[in-house]
């Protein structure tokens, strides 16, 4: 007999898709020539319905393997992919859709943090639907008060922030409720700590950790292929944590406003409707100063403005 169930795909090689089904069992999936003819590739993430056969589930499900491993071991599949729900988002780099959560590493040590890299971040997550989360790793090594000093920049965004260490464990279990309940993805720096957290926050995934040249010389020779690794009963976390930013979302100059939460405390008490709070006269940003916003995440702010009408003026 055939059974339809709905779940997430959270592996993708040669064309075969491991889904994770709501009640929790796995499955291995075909695409049907229907995705080809529609051209939709179903990506990590992507929630879907599947069918497959009951008798040769039972038949050939081992009482020691999953059914996924088995097909993995038999070198086929179960299961057809036999419909993708619409995304609530995509991201190009990794390849990955649905993705409800971005931790956005920064370290209190080495390196230096880039506070300008974390608010491009931020504005992404604003656009994507995305929600953020500031970690601040290496706090064993704090020697300047930099988590602090980080932590008080972001105070007014509203966004969660976390303190850890994946070094020796300090604030990880804390910070693993953050993937208990939905798609999660790292993001930061390299040489933050975001293959240590990984391995932190889920002991056995042994991810491999190493300073930036290493990194840059494997980079050139492996492909990876994310994956999702389910945490708790309905959570998941990418196994590729470099989320890039500048592929995956391209914004107005006027927009980026909209995606900085401090600004809603002030919405509509300045001069003019459409004020982006830069140049304009009697602007409720500017008079608020740092009641508003911090100094460092507006001077950001102003750059991101003008980064972004360059741009806008380099397509046109
Ligand atoms: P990634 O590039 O962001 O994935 O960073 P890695 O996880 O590869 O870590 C880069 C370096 O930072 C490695 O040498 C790690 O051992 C070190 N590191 C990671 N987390 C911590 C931490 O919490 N404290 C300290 N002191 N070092 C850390
Ligand atoms: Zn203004």
């Amino acid at each position: 007999m055939k059974v339809t169930k709905q779940g997430r795909i959270i592996k993708g090689i040669g064309g075969f898709y491991t889904v994770l089904a709501d009640d929790g069992s796995t499955c291995v999936c075909k695409a049907r020539g229907l995705f080809r003819k529609q051209a939709k590739t179903p990506l990590v993430g992507d929630i879907v319905e599947f069918s497959y056969d009951e008798e040769r589930e039972k038949r050939e499900r081992t009482a020691s393997e999953s059914f996924c491993d088995a097909a993995h071991t038999a070198g086929g599949s179960n299961g057809y992919l036999m419909n993708l729900l619409p995304r609530k988002n995509e991201l190009i780099r990794p390849a990955a859709a649905n993705i409800d959560r971005l931790l956005i590493v920064v370290a209190a040590s080495r390196p230096e943090p880039d506070l300008l890299l974390a608010d491009k971040l931020l504005v992404c997550c604003e656009k994507l639907k995305i929600d953020p989360v500031i970690v601040i790793n290496k706090c064993d090594e704090d020697a300047e008060g930099s988590a602090e000093r980080i932590a008080t920049e972001y105070e007014r965004t509203g966004y969660r922030i976390y303190r850890v260490s994946a070094a020796d464990g300090w604030g990880i279990a804390e910070l693993k409720a953050e993937l208990e309940d939905a798609a999660v993805c790292l993001a930061g720096q390299s040489a933050v700590g975001k293959s240590s957290l990984l391995n932190a926050l889920l002991p056995g995934i042994a991810l491999k950790v190493g300073s930036l040249s290493e990194k840059t010389e494997r980079g050139r020779h492996t492909t990876r292929h994310t994956e999702l690794i389910p945490v708790g009963n309905s959570g998941a976390v990418l196994d590729t944590p470099g989320f890039s930013l500048l592929d995956n979302i391209e914004i107005e100059p006027r927009e980026i406003k909209t995606c900085y939460p401090e600004f809603r405390a002030v919405r509509g008490e300045c001069r003019f409707n459409g004020c982006i709070h830069v140049s304009e006269p009697d602007c409720a940003v500017k008079k608020g100063g740092e009641n508003v916003i911090s100094r460092g995440r507006y001077e950001r702010y102003v750059h991101l403005v003008k980064e972004a009408e360059e741009n806008k003026r380099n397509r046109f």
